[in-house]
């Protein structure tokens, strides 16, 4: 038998149709890419859960093969585009919505806007796990224990109470957090949280490691993800030639 599939968590935010020009930060994952990575995913042999899942099956030592698609900031496309791209491959995801952005236009692409609050439970009704994001996108690493549990407590209240239902899982805003972050999300009642990058750790439910996944990025770089191998070759690679294989990939693509 192959050997065994590591457990994968993949960090997206938009899925939507966006030239890379007028998304500089990579944001946006086309639809027909978002489908490719799901089937290569599948024909990895990857069953694609709920993040709180995944959590749970690392802490029964059963997540091998197990793989969680998350969507942090919570934008309109996650229910427009991305919720069918899901009914029809059968895969299950988690959006982490930042509680105190509901409707407003988004930060870092305001021709877009953050879900409002029916259409977060609108997502919840098709089977997405709604995930907290805390409630002002704050990074948490920088605002010591006692903010950061204030911060976790109130928007898994303000979410519980939108969508009648139990939050237990969070993504730390920009991908960071420091050992308090960590503490005040067990604190705070969640049962899992990730980071972004890959940082963080597999044996820990509220530092979870996730991969970015960005516009354009492509199979051979999700392979690489999927291995742990990503961020490491990013780091060494001179960023001229980080570059170079990038868009090589992409040609492939
Ligand atoms: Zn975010």
């Amino acid at each position: 038998m192959a050997r065994a599939l590591p457990p994968l968590a993949l960090a997206y935010h938009g899925i939507a149709d966006v030239p890379l020009r007028r998304d500089p930060s990579g944001l946006f994952v086309r639809p027909d890419d978002f489908r490719r990575q799901v089937e290569r995913l599948h024909s990895w042999g990857y069953e694609l859960v709920a993040f709180k899942e995944l959590a749970e099956r690392l802490e029964r030592g059963s997540a091998a093969g197990t793989a969680a698609l998350t969507f942090d900031d919570g934008l309109v496309d996650n229910l427009e585009t991305l919720a069918p791209i899901l009914r029809e491959t059968a895969a299950r995801a988690t959006v982490f919505v930042v509680s105190g952005w509901l409707g407003i236009a988004y930060r870092w692409a305001p021709w877009t806007r953050i879900l409002t609050a029916d259409e977060v439970r609108a997502l919840a009704a098709a089977g997405v796990e709604i995930g907290s994001h805390t409630a002002p996108h704050a990074d948490l690493s920088a605002i010591g224990y006692d903010e950061a549990l204030v911060e976790l407590e109130r928007s898994k209240r303000e979410l519980e109470d939108l969508i009648g239902g139990l939050v237990e899982s969070a993504a730390y805003p920009y991908g960071r957090a420091n050992a308090d972050a960590v503490r005040a999300c067990r604190d705070a009642g969640y049962r899992a949280a990730g980071r972004a990058s890959g940082a963080g750790r597999w044996n820990d439910p509220h530092d979870l490691p996730r991969q970015d996944m960005e516009n354009g990025c492509s199979l051979v770089s999700l392979r690489l993800k999927r291995d742990n191998r990503y961020e490491p070759l990013m780091r060494w690679l001179p960023a001229r030639a980080a570059r170079r294989l990038v868009r090589r990939a992409r040609a492939l693509r």
